[in-house]
C-alpha cells in the first residue's frame, strides 16, 4: 500500500508536463497517506471540507510548507476559516462570496490565491458563474483587491463524450484568454484549474496549469 502510493505519484508526476501542478486530492483520506504523499515529494493538497480539513492540518502541523486547496462548494459562513486555513480558494462560484472573503481577507490581514469557478455548459449540479454571468461581474471582481484572483477553475457536467470534455476545457482556457486580453487593474488568469482523475489528460492537452488528483493516487473512496 505504502509503496503503491509512492509509485502512482511518481508515475503521474513523470508524466505531466512540468508547467502543471499536481494537487493531491485527500478528502475522505487520512492525515498517514497525506504523510505518504508528502513523503512522495506532494506539496500541494486539496480538500473539500473546512471541518474536515482542519483535523488533518492539526495532526500535520509539521509539515509547514504544505501549500492548502480548497476546492469544495464554499458556504458564506465558513469563508474566514477558509481563509484562515487555506492558501487557495478553487471554488469561488459567485460574485457575493467574492466579496465577503476580499473583506474578511482585508480584515485578517491574509493573502488568499482564488479561481473562478465557472460553468461552460449548463449543470444544475453544480454551483459556479455563467460565461455571460462572469462577464457581466469582471468589474466588480477587479475591485476584489485583497483576493489574488488568478484565473479559471471548471468540472465538466458528468457523462460527457471525451470530445465534449475536451471541448469545454478548450473553451475555458479561451474564456481565460479573453479576460486576460481585457487587462483587468487586479486580476489574473494565468492559472487553469482543470481535470480530474476520469479527465486530467484531456485537461492538461487543453491548457491547464493545476490538476486536481484523488483516486488515480489513492484508490475509490467509500
Ligand atoms: C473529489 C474532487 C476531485 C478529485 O476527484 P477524483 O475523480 O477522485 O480525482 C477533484 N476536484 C474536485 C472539485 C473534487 O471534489
Amino acid at each position: 500500500m505504502i509503496s503503491s502510493i509512492h509509485e502512482r505519484i511518481t508515475q503521474i508526476r513523470n508524466s505531466l508536463p512540468p508547467s502543471v501542478k499536481l494537487i493531491a486530492v485527500t478528502k475522505q483520506m487520512s492525515a498517514e497517506v497525506i504523510r505518504l504523499a508528502y513523503a512522495a515529494g506532494v506539496r500541494d493538497f486539496g480538500e473539500n471540507r473546512i471541518q474536515e480539513a482542519a483535523s488533518k492540518q492539526a495532526e500535520l502541523s509539521d509539515l509547514s510548507d504544505i501549500t492548502w486547496h480548497f476546492i469544495g462548494h464554499l458556504q458564506a459562513n465558513k469563508a474566514k476559516k477558509a481563509l484562515e486555513q487555506f492558501d487557495w480558494i478553487h471554488s469561488v462560484d459567485n460574485l457575493k462570496l467574492a466579496q465577503r472573503l476580499d473583506q474578511l481577507a482585508s480584515q485578517l490581514g491574509v493573502s488568499c490565491q482564488v479561481c473562478l469557478q465557472v460553468k461552460i455548459l449548463p449543470d444544475p449540479q453544480k454551483s459556479g458563474w455563467s460565461v455571460s454571468e462572469l462577464q457581466a461581474d469582471l468589474p466588480a471582481l477587479d475591485q476584489c483587491k485583497n483576493l489574488q484572483i488568478q484565473g479559471l477553475m471548471t468540472i465538466p457536467p458528468f457523462g460527457l463524450a471525451d470530445t465534449e470534455i475536451l471541448n469545454v476545457f478548450h473553451t475555458t482556457y479561451q474564456l481565460a484568454k479573453e479576460i486576460q486580453a481585457q487587462n483587468w487593474s487586479h486580476l489574473k488568469m494565468a492559472q487553469l484549474s482543470m481535470g480530474m482523475s476520469g479527465d486530467y489528460q484531456l485537461a492538461v492537452q487543453a491548457g491547464a496549469t493545476m490538476v486536481r488528483l484523488g483516486t488515480i493516487l489513492f484508490g475509490k473512496r467509500t
